[in-house]
Parts: C-alpha cells; structure tokens; sequence
C-alpha cells in the first residue's frame, strides 16, 4: 500500500502539508485573468512577496515549479555569459547544468554534504565572471551554504548573485538585499506552505540592465514579458488560477504568524528532530565546515547499520508518516525528514516517536538511546 493516505503526515522536502483553508482555496469558482480582481490578487500578492524576500526588487510569480524559476533566472541573462557554478548538492549541480546550457560555466563543486570552499570561489571570480549561482538550502544534503560571504565575493568582482531559495525563503533567514542576491527564486510547495506548481522570482536593478540586452530569452519565462503583464496586474500566458488563489491564502497565513515566527517555528522544528536523532545514536549527513550550517527545513541522516531506507519507509508508511530517501548518489545513503508547510509541534513529537518505534523494532537502537529522546525533544523546545 503505497498510497498516501489523507491522514498521513507528508514529512518530505518537499512538497508539504498544505493548510485547509489553502485547500479550500483551490476550488474557488474561475475568474477572469485580466480583470480587476485579479490585478488585485497579483498585485497584492507580489507585494506581500517582497516582504517575504526582504527586498525592495521586484517580484514576479511564474506557473512554473522552482525549475521554472531556475531556468528563467539563467536563461534570461544571455548566451554569451560566464558563471561560476557553486555546486555541493543535486540542485547546486542543476544549476551547473543550466548555466553551462546557457552559457559557459567553471564550476566550483565540493562533495554533496560538504562545505563550498570560499578560496576557491575567489579564485574562480579572479578569471572574470557575469555571475555566480548558489543554492542556500541543500534540499538534497539538509545543509545551508552562507550566502552573505559569497554575495561580498560576488560585489567585489562585479558579478551577480542567482540564489536558490526554494528551500529558504520563507522559512529560514534569507535577506535579499542585504546580502546583494541579484536573482533569487522560490517554489511554492516548500516554506509558504502551497501545493507545487507555483514559482517566485525577484530581480534587482543591476540584474534587469543584463536582461535587457539579452537578445534570445527563453518564451515561456521570458522575463521582460512577465514583468511588462504585472504591471498592467496580468501575467503574459494563462496563469494557474488555483495556484494563485491558494498563494493569496497561504500568504494571509504567513503574515497572521509573522516571518519571523514562521522561521523561528521551523527552527524548533528541525532542531528538535536533529536533537532526537542524535539522542538515538544516528548521524546527521552534513559535514559542515566555516561556510555551512545545517538545515532548518530539512534533516539529512546517515543511513544506520540494521536497516535499510526501503524497510524504514515502508515502516514508517505504516505508522502514517512519510519520509524522504536520498537523491541519486545519495540513494539508499541517508534519510530526510521535511519540516516545512501546515506542520505542529505535535506532528513533529509524532514523527520523532514513529521513527524511535521502528528503530527500536528492527534493533537500530536500544531502549536506552530511545529513553533520552523525549527529554532531549523537551530540551529543544518542542
Ligand atoms: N532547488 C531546490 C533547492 C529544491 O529543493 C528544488 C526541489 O526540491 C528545486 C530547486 C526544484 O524545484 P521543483 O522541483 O519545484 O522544480
């Protein structure tokens, strides 16, 4: 029985644990895409996005998943450019693809799981490049790369900053500007908590007089286009409309809790879940290093000896919890629990205690690693 059940507690990266109103949302009777409401919607929406990005850029919103956005932010800058290509990661290397389709790259790339060398980026730069990509969340690795330290490398050599924040915005620390990101990007299924199918794009002035000489943009994701449809409150192509209604939910939402509580909620969250699997002896997958810090929205661990991650989905299936595996290399290496979207402090406890039962009953752990876990959960602030 692979199906997944309503009442089961999607604890993956991705996507996530959508609130009912959200839901509701999505069956809203059609309205007309290029009349006032709508302009409304999109209007206030994009508003709402800025402040969720921290950044006076402006913010465009692409039916599109996150790849959608990652193309568009690429590929809207022109084949004739040079990038430096952080890669430590699945979505880091997605990028290296992209921007070597695109236009030339040399990529700077670390093992997944490990720290981007800072040094060598610098090096990198030193041969002149356009921009430099850069995922901030590891989806695939659990591990947060510190964008601030590469967006000063980037204004020192006069490069732009493409961030992925599919994984962040919206729910770990991400200040655009503050930080001199150029291009960031979202997607909708991760920390604002919607259904997939949505992307999230803001781009900074130095980023928009690049775009503007590019003589072939992509059609779909061209962004000019995109932009010239939002200022008259439109997108260019038929947006999706669910999607769009579920997002003005989702970001009454966020704004009822706060930024700040919403990224301080999923803080708790995953150092909860990082404390508890310490507690019962496993590994946490990140090896981190100065310009790296672990997750707050996703926890990688190490595969323990005694079970592999067929029996342990499968387990935890049965207990009503979904969990996530590795991503290509990392098949069958480690585990990832999300703890992004319509998530509480309880259906965390719940996910920590299933993981705890079937460890304990295929003999990964015993009773006393086990007997620490609550009182470490407790200590965390869950
Ligand atoms: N970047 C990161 C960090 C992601 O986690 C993901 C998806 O998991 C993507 C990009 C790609 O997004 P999508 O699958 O929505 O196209």
């Amino acid at each position: 029985m692979d199906d997944t059940a309503e009442t089961d507690l999607l604890m993956l990266a991705g996507p996530v644990p959508v609130a009912p109103q959200v839901l509701r949302a999505l069956s809203k009777p059609m309205i007309n895409h290029r009349g006032p409401e709508f302009k409304k919607l999109l209007d206030e929406s994009r508003e709402k996005l800025r402040g969720v990005f921290k950044t006076e850029n402006d913010v465009l919103i692409l039916s599109g998943s996150g790849t959608c956005a990652m193309e568009a932010a690429v590929g809207n800058l022109g084949g004739d450019k040079k990038y430096v290509a952080l890669e430590n990661g699945k979505f880091g290397e997605r990028l290296k693809v992209l921007t070597s389709l695109y236009g030339s790259s040399v990529a700077v790339v670390a093992d997944w799981g490990t720290s981007i060398d800072t040094d060598r980026v610098k090096q990198a730069l030193q041969t002149g490049a356009d921009a430099v990509t850069l995922v901030h969340n590891e989806t695939s690795t659990g591990m947060t790369n510190n964008v601030e330290e590469i967006g000063a490398l980037c204004r020192k050599h006069d490069a732009l900053l493409i961030m992925d924040g599919v994984s962040s915005i919206g729910g770990i620390e991400a200040p655009i500007d503050k930080w001199g990101v150029d291009i960031a990007f979202t997607g909708s299924q991760k920390c604002l908590g919607l259904p997939p199918g949505l992307s999230m794009i803001s781009i900074s002035d130095r980023a928009w007089e690049v775009i503007k000489t590019t003589q072939k943009r992509p059609y779909y994701a061209d962004l000019i286009a995109h932009m010239k449809s939002a200022e008259k409150g439109q997108t260019p192509y038929t947006p999706t409309m669910p999607l769009f209604f579920a997002l003005e939910e989702a970001l009454k939402m966020l704004e009822a809790e706060g930024l700040s509580a919403r990224i301080d909620r999923y803080s708790t969250f995953a150092t909860s879940i990082r404390a508890a699997v310490k507690a019962m002896g496993l590994e946490l997958f990140p090896q981190l290093g100065a310009s790296s810090a672990y997750s707050n929205t996703v926890t990688a661990v190490n595969m323990p000896p005694g079970i592999d991650f067929f029996t342990l989905k499968k387990e935890m299936k049965q207990r009503g919890i979904i969990i996530a595996g590795g991503q290509e290399r990392l098949k069958d290496q480690i585990f990832r629990i999300g703890n992004m979207g319509n998530l509480s402090k309880g259906d965390i406890l719940q996910a920590i205690e299933k993981l705890e039962l079937v460890l304990l009953e295929n003999g990964v752990v015993n009773e006393m690693g086990a007997g620490t876990l609550a009182a470490d959960c407790v200590l965390e602030g869950l």
